[in-house]
């Protein structure tokens, strides 16, 4: 398995910055992981959308799903064109109807709604939905592939669901949205230390921070870093093998 970062920003978006999303590559297969604004303009210098072979939503705000709808219009638009567009596999928690009415058009996704405790087999690879602290229903990923792991954290608070997610994994996507010394502290977000805490936690081999703050990302890392040591900033369009 490899991932590629398409995007890495919470909702305090840098400049040229864009919010969460990620490429998971496996036997040739392309997933994509969210699809957080800003993030198309970056698939596609890698990629054209028909490459793509499923789609996999966490949750439903909108730093993860906004740029879902351009990859509907873009590929309305070809087939309005005459051009056949095939449907893409997009797995995703059970959809608001407003939502569902917006992208169930002309057919172009094939919709899997996943549901409590969910496990699939996708391309050769067993996948977890993990329940996760947060604002709205929202799954950690779990990805198993010859002996390998890789975990996707999505948005999510310390709870019992990251720890059981991202158990003995190699790879470790997790997120850590703002610094621990701030004087506020947010049930649905991490910061890095407690980033730190889950890795070290659950035996991480190698954990790459997401979902980041505008500021302050040298200290978010060296909170994580003093309590998991394998740590790193994940980079846009940088790929990680698993
Ligand atoms: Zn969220
Ligand atoms: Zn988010």
């Amino acid at each position: 398995m490899k991932v590629t970062v398409l995007g890495n920003s919470s909702t305090t978006v840098t400049a040229g910055g864009a919010c969460s999303s990620y490429l998971l590559e496996s036997d040739g297969k392309k997933i994509l992981l969210d699809a957080g604004n800003g993030s198309i303009f970056n698939l596609k210098k890698i990629l054209s959308l028909d490459q793509i072979d499923a789609i996999v939503l966490t949750h439903h705000h909108f730093d993860h799903i906004s740029d879902l709808f351009l990859f509907r219009y873009e590929r309305e638009g070809l087939k309005y064109m005459g051009c056949e567009v095939k449907p893409i596999p997009l797995y995703t928690p059970k959809m608001e109807p407003w939502l569902l009415e917006k992208l169930d058009k002309n057919h172009i996704f094939e919709f899997c709604f996943v549901e409590r405790e969910k496990m699939l087999e996708i391309f050769g690879m067993k996948v977890s939905f993990i329940p996760v602290e947060h604002l709205v229903e929202t799954y950690a990923l779990r990805f198993e592939k010859d002996g390998k792991v890789f975990t996707y954290s999505a948005d999510t608070g310390m709870c019992e669901g990251i720890l059981k997610a991202s158990e003995d994994a190699d790879l470790f996507l997790c997120e850590a949205t703002y610094v621990s010394k701030e004087p506020y502290r947010m049930k649905h977000h991490l910061h890095g230390k407690e980033a730190g805490e889950i890795a070290a936690t659950s035996r991480v081999k190698k954990l790459l921070l997401t979902h980041l703050p505008e500021k302050e990302v040298d200290l978010l890392l060296s909170e994580a870093k003093e309590i998991h040591k394998e740590t790193d900033i994940s980079e846009i369009l940088r790929s990680y093998g698993i």
